[in-house]
């Protein structure tokens, strides 16, 4: 992530799922990297007319450059990249902005079953981004000791589902939550349970909590698929101290807080897709869903400088949805934005989607 540009858009193919290479013979793999930045989208049917002389390349796929476009398809592939190798790439840069005292954000876009819950969280064998970037706070919290700096993080977890905040650690887990503004600090959620992370395994412990309560449905594309934007907010205090001795800590001089906002969005899959037909819950939930994903694009799009209209200030819709409207003071300023956008590498109408999507807010 360079200076200048505070977001950075990755791309994720994940490996296919054993039902997909039940389905095919030969299932091919729709997506190559052929370097960190490039992504190609093969077509299923080449456009062009073969007019004898052939048909080029860009007929017969689609090629998009990122920031970072990340090879997990294929383990025996010397590029092939697990969670831990992402992390390495992105999480020191976020982890040294967050103890800067800035806001940082990291979002996870996809389908249902693109890989998005897998790289945020991952499972007990290959951990996601979320307890590896919790180790190294952690561990940084402790250097920060020794350099007379006291540190505490707090743990909040909150669901966004059809535009309503539920608190996923909360004591009554039906209660909504209201979305406030402070005239300094921004949009905030009322009354969102704040844990005092104690340690890992206390992490872990608040972690499983919140996802074991966090809403989900059954759809065609997947019996679990989550039809909430899932939000884990850390939050650091940095209490610097002014040392008279060696020994005392002296007096608390200056005092420095910033949060990271980690985002599990919810499937990014159109209705027709999921054969949603006649279940009214299901339409209302998929129509919130798209309509909070397409302002979101359009917030980080602006903001990323895609803003044509050369007329001066430009106004960013945070409000038009509750999950931009919350995650405002992450996406804003100083920020740093990461957006990682997980693709199916047999699924063309939905991979294709996502691509165009990405390519429109980087
Ligand atoms: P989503 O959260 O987008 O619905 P998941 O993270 O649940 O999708 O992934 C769907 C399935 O694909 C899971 O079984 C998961 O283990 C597997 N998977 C996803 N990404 C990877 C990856 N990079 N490497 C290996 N398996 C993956
Ligand atoms: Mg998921």
């Amino acid at each position: 992530m360079s200076e200048s540009n505070n977001i950075k858009v990755s791309v994720r193919v994940r490996p296919l799922l054993p039902r997909e290479k039940e389905a095919s013979e030969h299932p091919k793999c729709l997506i190559s990297m052929p370097n960190p930045t490039k992504t190609v989208l093969q077509l299923p049917k080449p456009l062009g007319v073969d007019t004898g002389r052939g048909l080029t390349e860009d007929d017969k796929s689609r090629t998009y450059l990122f920031d970072e476009c990340i090879w997990s398809f294929d383990q025996s592939d010397s590029n092939y990249t697990d969670n831990k190798k992402y992390y390495q790439q992105t999480g020191p840069d976020l982890l040294s902005h967050l103890f800067e005292g800035y806001n940082v954000c990291l979002l996870a876009y996809g389908q249902t079953s693109s890989g998005k819950t897998y790289t945020m969280m991952g499972n007990r064998t290959e951990p996601g981004i979320i307890p590896l970037l919790i180790k190294d706070i952690l561990k940084q919290m402790e250097i920060c000791v020794n350099e007379k700096i006291n540190c505490e993080l707090r743990f909040s977890y909150m669901e966004i589902y059809n535009e309503q905040v539920r608190d996923l650690l909360g004591d009554n887990n039906s209660q909504k939550c209201k979305v406030r503004e402070h005239p300094q600090t921004g949009p905030y959620v009322e009354n969102v349970q704040e844990h005092l992370v104690r340690d890992y395994s206390h992490f872990l412990s608040l972690l499983n909590k919140g996802n074991h309560s966090r809403s989900t449905a059954t759809t065609s594309m997947n019996d679990k698929s989550s039809r909430s934007h899932a939000i884990i907010t850390l939050t650091l205090k940095q209490t610097r101290f002014e040392s008279h001795s060696e020994d005392d800590l002296g007096d608390a001089a200056e005092e420095m807080i910033s949060n990271i906002k980690l985002v599990d969005l919810a499937g990014s899959e159109r209705l027709g897709k999921t054969k949603l037909y006649g279940q009214q819950e299901r339409i209302k939930e998929g129509t919130l869903i798209n309509k909070s994903l397409t302002v979101l694009g359009r917030c980080i799009g602006l903001l990323a400088g895609k803003d044509t209209s050369k007329s001066g200030t430009v106004v960013v819709p945070y409000r038009e949805s509750i999950l931009t409207y919350i995650l405002k003071e992450n996406l804003s300023g100083n920020s740093k934005t990461c957006m990682i956008f997980c693709v199916s590498p047999v699924d063309f109408e939905e991979t294709h989607q996502t691509l165009n999507y990405a390519n429109e807010v980087k």
